[in-house]
């Protein structure tokens, strides 16, 4: 898994994750999640989970890989 840089909404850069589909099946079937902010995995996380605070980065910016999927923030490869 690599990382993209993007603007959100309100001008922050975020990162998305760039991965293949393997990746992002192994992903969630290991509940992991995905830190916008900082671009770190996070790890007892719903797929479906929004908005969790990160350990790394202590933002509130971890979302479960379904969720990144359905918000079209996944690159896949
Ligand atoms: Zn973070």
């Amino acid at each position: 898994m690599t990382t993209q840089p993007f603007q959100s909404r309100n001008g922050e850069t975020l990162l998305k994750p760039v991965l293949t589909e393997e990746e992002y099946r192994s992903f969630q079937n290991e509940y992991a999640g995905f830190c916008l902010a900082c671009g770190e995995t996070a790890y007892n996380v719903e797929p479906d989970a929004r908005r969790y605070v990160c350990e790394t980065c202590s933002k509130p910016k971890v979302y479960g890989f379904e969720e990144l999927l359905l918000m079209n923030l996944i690159v896949l490869q």
